[in-house]
């Protein structure tokens, strides 16, 4: 990497110190410097848009208040309380760290970078985020706004979402970092990243790096940072069965620990193979996944749904079952549960979305089958 010139260094530095000590928005998990909260904000904040993860952020810390609280927690209640967040192993993550952190290190978040990212879920941002804002360590915390910023201030050539080229990031923030101020300073270049070096439309002329800003001199500041070419996003069909009893209570079945939205529940059924219908899939996969027989009743919605890496279409229909009593496969809990029960559960979100389907339907039309 070429010498940093002192123009820029002062520019990312000292001024950037300065507008945020005048921009920076009160958010909750600044009002001191608690270890706990700031490891739960920062893992909010990994996936999710600040707006969006302040009211979960103090219905968790209300709900959870201590790390020991969230450590006897049930995983139930920690995954009912991440509820519509997605991202759920993040919820997984941070339940089993607390364990771990009450088992093995006193109930106290670790100060030190090995200890903490050894914890479940703590990767390198969060262990730096945690150690220089909530311990005032050295450690240059590199988000995605972060890198924006730094890419943007550079006119950085290389694409984004290269490794090489997200590891000269890191090493830029490491170098710039002004020494006993990480903490004020990693959150400044965040919030700078958050409120006006946005990644559409950023307002460079109210940015406090515009002097120095090279993707600015350009004239073309949102070209910045360089992407790769975009892979196309695949798409599943998934077909789910609404199984009623005669108590009228749905048949809901808990996703494996392990797997993507581990831990969560939802109307059981699967993808849809290749050539198949959607009525053959879900016959199929109740009998693979509950050893049962279905007939197949009227259709109860469907969703479109977007996940990280892929997308959904999620069709549910009406199942009664003819054959077999539903058992979960490898040991896979599954549960009957009233219709009013149902909130008490941490639902994926696309079953959350089908069963809204479900309640503004006019009833005759969904419960004739
Ligand atoms: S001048 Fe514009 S592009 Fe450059 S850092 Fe500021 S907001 Fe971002």
């Amino acid at each position: 990497m070429s010498p940093i010139p002192d123009t820029l260094r002062r520019a990312v530095t000292e001024d950037l110190l300065a507008w945020f000590a005048r921009h920076r928005r009160p958010l909750p998990w600044r009002s001191d410097r608690d270890p706990y909260r700031i490891w739960i904000s920062e893992t909010l904040l990994q996936q999710t848009r600040t707006q969006q993860a302040w009211p979960y952020f103090e219905r968790f810390l209300s709900r959870f208040p201590t790390l020991e609280s969230l450590a006897r927690a049930e995983l139930d209640d920690v995954l009912k309380a991440w509820e519509g967040l997605g991202y759920y192993a993040r919820a997984r993550h941070l339940h089993r760290a607390a364990r771990e952190i009450l088992l093995r290190h006193g109930g106290r978040i670790p100060d030190r970078w090995e200890a903490l990212r050894a914890l479940p879920g703590v990767g390198d941002y969060t262990a730096a985020a945690v150690l220089s804002i909530a311990y005032g360590q050295d450690y240059a915390a590199v988000d995605g706004n972060v890198m924006r910023v730094l890419s943007r201030v550079l006119a950085l050539p290389d694409p984004i979402d290269r490794a090489s080229t997200r590891r000269t990031l890191r090493a830029l923030a490491q170098e710039l970092l002004p020494r006993g101020q990480a903490g004020e300073w990693n959150q400044a270049l965040m919030e700078l990243g958050a409120l006006v070096c946005r990644p559409r439309k950023p307002h460079c002329a109210s940015c406090p790096l515009q002097a120095v800003c090279r993707a600015r001199a350009t004239g073309r500041s949102e070209a910045y940072p360089i992407k790769g070419a975009r892979r196309p996003v695949p798409h599943y069909t998934v077909v789910v069965g609404l199984i009623e009893d005669a108590q009228g209570r749905w048949l809901l079945a808990r996703r494996p620990e392990g797997k993507m939205l581990g831990g969560l529940w939802e109307l059981p059924g699967g993808k849809v193979r290749s050539g198949e219908e959607l009525a053959e899939a879900l016959r199929r996969e109740l009998r693979e996944e509950l050893g049962i027989e279905v007939r197949l009743g009227p259709p109860v919605g469907v969703v479109e749904h977007t996940y990280s890496h892929f997308r959904i279409t999620l069709h549910g229909f009406r199942c009664h079952i003819q054959q077999g009593t539903p058992e979960g496969r490898e040991g896979q809990d599954i549960r009957w549960v009233a219709p009013e029960e149902i909130g008490h559960y941490a639902l994926a979100r696309a079953t959350q979305k089908l069963l809204a389907q479900l309640a503004q339907a006019p009833q005759g039309e969904l419960f004739s089958g």
